[in-house]
């Protein structure tokens, strides 16, 4: 069984991580045969819709260039023996990855046409994203940047230096977003170099980190971290990532509640995705979820067109259809900008 009842580091976390499709259903007690051509229904009321392919798990070849990575952590919020978990379906590499869908391309937002500096993307006006690293806490599978050239264009194991002359020069920066990979699976060390270089620099006032680790490894939000943060001279916002309910379990809560106790906010950012949260009542859950525990949902993004998740993709009249039903239950402020990313752009494109 799953030993994740006693809490680990979250470096042990991430070496003991399920690394292959084959692991990852034999924790499960899954078999491949299970994601065979079926549709399976949800545990809820409403059947899953698997639009345009059928989904079977074969040997897939898109799992060699993007391979499984799922933390036990995370793995402890699967339902065991049920192919059409949420949470699962979201780390399982199915054969539908290897269509090529007309569309879906390796870039999809444009990041490699915006790069000033190797892992610097400054696309918006007074805010600048710093590709940090090119791990992660888990591998999603319909992640924008799964094809992104991490060796080549982060600044993972390299100096700050670049980067911090960059934004010494732009003096119109007053935001440095800190993004991957996820900036939270480089060590406090490494991170506490980062803020002791931008310290000197005036005009930057505010850091955010965008990253997904305190849903999938909650342990990684320690006292000292929160302390690396909520001691430097900058206004810090965290942005989270959780698609659905079941990613916010008792330790994930806690672990975000003590950031907002240190007078971090957090905002959460979730993907719209077919047969992981594509209904008004999931989405409902979630952000009530976050709002109760003083997380703010910010924006629900239309799936990036990248290769290999075209079978993520709703529709954009059906996602329209459900913020309707989202602005009808929830508080104003517990609702998310439905917004879609175009290369570009000087900033994400609402969807109304
Ligand atoms: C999404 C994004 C941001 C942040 O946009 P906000 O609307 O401020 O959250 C900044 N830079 C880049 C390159 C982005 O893709
Ligand atoms: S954690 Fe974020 S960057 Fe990493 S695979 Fe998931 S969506 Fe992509």
């Amino acid at each position: 069984m799953l030993d994740n009842a006693t809490p680990v580091d979250w470096r042990f976390a991430m070496k003991r991580a399920i690394r292959s499709s084959d692991g990852l259903r034999a924790a499960l007690g899954l078999e491949k045969q299970m994601f065979s051509q079926g549709r399976p229904e949800t545990a809820g009321s409403e059947p899953v819709r698997l639009s345009r392919t059928p989904e079977y798990a074969g040997t897939i070849q898109s799992e060699s260039n993007f391979p499984t990575f799922v933390p036990l952590e995370f793995l402890s919020r699967i339902q065991p023996g049920d192919p059409s978990d949420p949470l699962l379906r979201q780390v399982m590499p199915i054969e539908a990855e290897d269509l090529e869908v007309d569309g879906y391309g390796g870039d999809p937002v444009g990041d490699l046409l915006v790069m000033p500096e190797v892992g610097v993307l400054h696309k918006y006006h007074g805010r600048v994203l710093l590709v940090s690293t090119g791990a992660c806490g888990v591998h999603c599978r319909y992640c924008f940047r799964r094809e992104f050239p991490y060796s080549d264009a982060s600044v993972s194991g390299q100096s700050w230096d670049p980067f911090i002359r960059y934004l010494e020069s732009n003096t119109d920066i007053q935001e440095v977003l800190l993004s991957g990979g996820d900036p939270l699976t480089l060590v406090d060390e490494k991170l506490q170099e980062l803020v002791d270089a931008l310290t000197p620099i005036r005009h930057v006032r505010r850091i955010r980190v965008h990253t997904r680790m305190p849903v999938v490894i909650p342990q990684r939000v320690t006292p000292s971290l929160i302390d690396l943060f909520a001691s430097s001279r900058f206004a810090t916002w965290f942005v989270i990532h959780a698609n659905h309910p079941n990613e916010l379990d008792a330790d994930v809560l806690s672990r975000v509640g003590k950031l907002i106790d240190a007078g971090i906010p957090v905002l959460n950012q979730a993907v719209l995705l077919r047969g992981v949260n594509d209904s008004a009542d999931i989405l409902v859950d979630l952000c009530t979820r976050l709002v109760d525990h003083r997380i703010q949902p910010y924006y629900l993004h239309q799936l990036d067109r990248v290769r290999g998740a075209s079978h993520f993709e709703v529709p954009i009249a059906e996602g329209l259809e459900i913020m309707k039903l989202l602005r009808q239950r929830l508080p104003g402020y517990a609702v998310p900008d439905y917004v879609i990313e175009q290369s570009g752009t000087t900033s994400k494109t609402p969807l109304v």
